[in-house]
Parts: structure tokens; sequence; C-alpha cells
């Protein structure tokens, strides 16, 4: 039930379980983390508390790099388990998704998918979401692109952060219905749920509306609608403290 993104200079890993405990507040049964470490996405993932996965990772060492997204769920589709935690991934591991809401579609995007070869491994509508990220980036080759495909597509409600490892520099981030609010740093830029996990780095917010598309890398932020065209947002500074 929180999504947390950073790029930047540092570690992601410990940044992200840092801003997924600012989020506890809001409840999860299962957390995880995807992280590019200069040649792949790795992926860890674990039923249970954020300690699981704070053991399980080493307090982040064993995700080294510094582009990452990170999630806390409260199980809606497919049990609380191990496999059906995020983020979840297309079939070579090149894509990584975290969301929050619910794909009201998914069964049917999931027997279309099906039908073109892909295979499941969760009980989540939310891979759907990988899959049919895979299937539009294989079409076109452009990430950005690629995301505003499946925004046509799916339906419902999702906070989504995006990792392509042919885009190792970039994290994507696009909501609807879901809240996601960026955080320009000093020292990298982050993606959240809420205001609180990103306080710690930064006061300089935006508030990202429905269907618009957040392109973070190190040093810049970039925002487009649904249709990819770049749209200008003004950022908010966070006057108060948690
Ligand atoms: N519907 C997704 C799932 O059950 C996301 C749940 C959430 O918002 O944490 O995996």
């Amino acid at each position: 039930c929180g999504i947390v993104g950073y790029i930047g200079k540092k570690q992601a890993a410990p940044i992200l379980l840092d801003g997924l405990e600012k989020l506890e507040y809001r409840g999860y049964d299962s957390a995880g983390m995807a992280v590019y470490d200069g040649a792949q996405i790795n992926i860890k993932k674990a039923t249970g508390r954020l300690k699981v996965l704070n053991e399980l990772t080493h307090g982040g060492e064993l995700l080294p790099g510094t582009v990452g997204i990170g999630h806390t769920r409260w199980a809606t589709h497919g049990e609380p388990s191990d496999v059906n935690a995020h983020p979840h991934f297309n079939a070579d591991h090149t894509i990584a998704v975290v969301h929050n809401g619910i794909i009201e579609n998914y069964l049917k995007l999931k027997n279309q998918l099906i039908e073109k070869g892909y295979s499941f491994i969760s009980e989540t509508d939310t891979e759907v979401i990988a899959h049919l990220l895979d299937y539009y980036y294989k079409k076109c080759e452009n990430p950005l692109e690629a995301v505003t495909k499946i925004m046509h597509r799916v339906e419902g409600s999702y906070a989504l952060g995006i990792l392509f490892a042919d885009e190792p520099d970039v994290v994507y981030a696009v909501r609807k219905d879901s809240p996601l609010i960026v955080g320009k740093g000093k020292e990298g830029n982050l993606i959240a749920s809420d205001v609180p996990a990103v306080l710690k780095y930064t006061r300089e917010v935006y508030f990202i509306e429905n269907e618009e598309i957040a392109r973070l890398s190190e040093k810049n932020i970039e925002f487009f609608n649904v249709d990819g065209e770049i749209i200008q947002k003004e950022s908010k500074t966070i006057e108060w403290d948690i």
C-alpha cells in the first residue's frame, strides 16, 4: 500500500527501506524492492514486516545500485505471499513494476496476454502491467510510449513505479486514483505515495495528477500527459514536519 522510488548518487536500497518505513502507517502484508546494479535489475521481496526485507537484503546492501523502486503491499488480488509481493516483472527481468491500487480489467488483459504466449507466475492483478509493458515495449522500443500505451488499456486505480533495464538511468511514475508524489532532491530524485517518505531528502515536491507521467533521472524531472506530450508542473515547498 506504499510506493517509493529513488534515482541519484546514493545507494538506492537503504533510501527505499527508509521511505517504506515512513509509509508503514498505510498498512501492508509484504514488501519488496527492485534495484538496477549497473548490469541488471535485481529483485528481493518477502511476506511480512519490513524487518524481514531489511534482513533479507542486509539493510539494502545485497541490492547495490543507485536506481530503484520499493513497495509495501496490501493484498487485493492473490493472498499475501512472496510470489505475489511486488515488484512484478516481465519474463526476462528487464522491466520491474510496483503498483498500488486495483486493475479492474486484469482478467481480460491476462487472458489476452496468455493468448499471445505470456506466462503468469503470480495471482495478482499487477502482474498484467509488467507483461503489458513488455508487449508494447517490444513493439515500439520506447519506454515512455509503452507506458502511455498501457495507460490506455488498463482500467481501475493505479500508482506505479517502473524500471526499464534498457533505460537504466530513469524511473517512471504514473498514477490514476491512487496517490503519488515526486520529490526533487539535491542528491537525487524520489517518488512516493506520500510526502513523509521524502522529507528527509527534500522539501520540494510535485503532486502528480491523474493520468500524468513523471520521468525521473538523477538530475532532471520531466512530466508528460497520457499521450506522451510534455507538460509543465510547478513544485511546492513543504513547510511542515512529520
Ligand atoms: N492490487 C495489487 C495487489 O494486490 C496492489 C495492492 C496494493 O495497493 O498494495 O497486489
